[in-house]
């Protein structure tokens, strides 16, 4: 999947950046969670969107994602295959009607539709409109229960859908608000005959290689996509805090010594987790259970960042006057890179875009130079692929103010030393000024700190 998606199959176009997230459904069967940015894809941003971007969107959806579903004679290998794994059971499962008991959470069956549209929801205020709005979902769903009753019977058509309409004395365009009135989020209404209201959308060069169910979507919304794959690569951790909260309580009303409850905390931080067959294998055989095409590092810009002890047995060898006992952090590695104005560049840029390597490491053919830093007994080279992506310590701008302005002057200001940085750093960033190298005169720290972290 990971080499047809990359390459050769082109059937994404050019996928720019990807992240996956394996997970075990409570079966046991591992799925995937993976946002893809596909290079040129249009954005939508909101209900401000003009127009073209708009047909944009359409254009896109339309050329990557589809919900139809062939006949037997036209298409068999499809048929059978949408058949199987991409048709949503008319039984719905126990999952699927958790939250609303007789309505669907995934939205099935799913609106037919002549065409892709985004639909937005309508918004009513009084108390005339609210009522329209109630007739206006009544038809709907009574549309619906007729279309769910004739699909027993036979295979729907659009003569079939048609007729409805004219029962209710609706146009298409009608047909197409009561969509946006009964939506209560933006979503993107896919164009679906009337055979395909169980079919679940997908790509079909993507379905025909991965023979297994897909939900491909459109995203209109970024926090919100951002938001889903944060309850997801976090959900482990979620259900042990749940179970630890749990002891906690239970220790707190045994009346415990903190010993004895750290103790019982221990125990089931240890003991409990829950996890499928699949899962352990997956662990045990160190399968990734999580893919990007990205790394990260971790940047300890604030001088207060935590630093790791040499071994012991350096320690041992060293002078106890010495009081150079800590192992040179990323932070130590950027004050100590080469003087050359080449590397007139902030903290954040370095940690993204350079990989430090041990000074022993022997690279053959170095696809970017490799350059030695100043005392450091290693060596810095440019990233061939991709940026890394950087994280950094959190300061409460409102609540922690000093701390905050330091870490991000610290990140975002091309400097040799942190002595380069003036107390307070409040003030230094708000009106302070110092020699740009690259550009050869005095720009504001601000300025450049802000030019910085937008790159980032
Ligand atoms: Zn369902």
């Amino acid at each position: 999947m990971n080499l047809f998606i990359k390459g050769g199959a082109w059937c994404l176009e050019k996928v720019v950046d990807w992240f996956a997230r394996i997970e075990m459904q409570l079966g046991g069967s591992p799925h995937s969670h993976m946002p893809i940015w596909v290079e040129g894809a249009p954005k939508y941003y909101g209900p401000q969107t003009d127009e073209k971007t708009r047909e944009e969107i359409v254009k896109f959806c339309d050329k990557y994602i589809t919900t139809r579903f062939p006949s037997l004679d036209e298409d068999a290998e499809l048929h059978n295959k949408i058949k199987e794994v991409q048709t949503h059971s008319r039984n719905h499962s126990k999952s699927c009607l958790k939250c609303y008991k007789t309505l669907c959470r995934f939205g099935f069956p799913r609106p037919v539709s002549r065409r892709t549209f985004i639909c937005e929801p309508i918004k009513v205020d009084n108390d005339d409109e609210k009522q329209c709005c109630k007739k206006i979902k009544e038809i709907l769903t009574e549309i619906n229960a007729t279309m769910n009753t004739l699909e027993k019977e036979k295979m729907l058509s659009w003569s079939d859908f048609d007729n409805l309409l004219i029962k209710y004395n609706w146009t298409y365009e009608e047909y197409e608000y009561a969509l946006r009135v009964v939506h209560t989020r933006t979503i993107i209404i896919h164009r679906r005959e009337p055979n395909a209201r169980w079919v679940n959308q997908y790509n079909e060069e993507l379905l025909r290689a991965w023979d297994a169910n897909m939900d491909i979507q459109f995203v209109l919304d970024p926090y919100a996509c951002a938001k889903y794959l944060m309850s997801y690569t976090t959900k482990p951790e979620r259900e042990m805090s749940l179970l630890l909260k749990a002891t906690h309580k239970e220790c707190h009303e045994g009346n415990m010594s903190v010993r004895e409850e750290m103790k019982k905390l221990t125990g089931t931080f240890f003991n409990h987790r829950q996890v499928s067959v699949q899962e352990a294998i997956c662990r045990a055989t160190k399968m990734p259970l999580t893919y990007s095409s990205r790394g990260f590092v971790f940047v300890p810009a604030h001088s207060n960042s935590c630093k790791f002890l040499k071994p012991p047995n350096i320690l041992k060898q060293t002078d106890p006057e010495d009081d150079n006992i800590y192992m040179s952090n990323l932070a130590d590695k950027y004050f100590d890179r080469p003087a050359d104005s080449e590397f007139d560049i902030c903290m954040a840029d370095f940690a993204s875009e350079y990989e430090i390597l041990s000074i022993n490491k022997n690279t053959k053919n170095p696809k970017t130079p490799i350059k030695r830093l100043q005392t450091l007994n290693f060596t810095m080279k440019k990233r061939c692929n991709r940026n890394t992506i950087i994280r950094y310590p959190y300061f409460n701008k409102e609540t922690d103010r000093e701390n905050y302005f330091e870490n991000l002057l610290c990140l975002y200001l091309p400097i040799r030393s942190r002595d380069d940085l003036k107390k307070p750093y409040e003030l230094f960033y708000e009106i302070g000024e110092i020699f740009d190298t690259r550009q050869q005169c005095i720009r504001k720290v601000k300025d450049i700190v802000l030019e910085n972290q937008k790159k980032i």
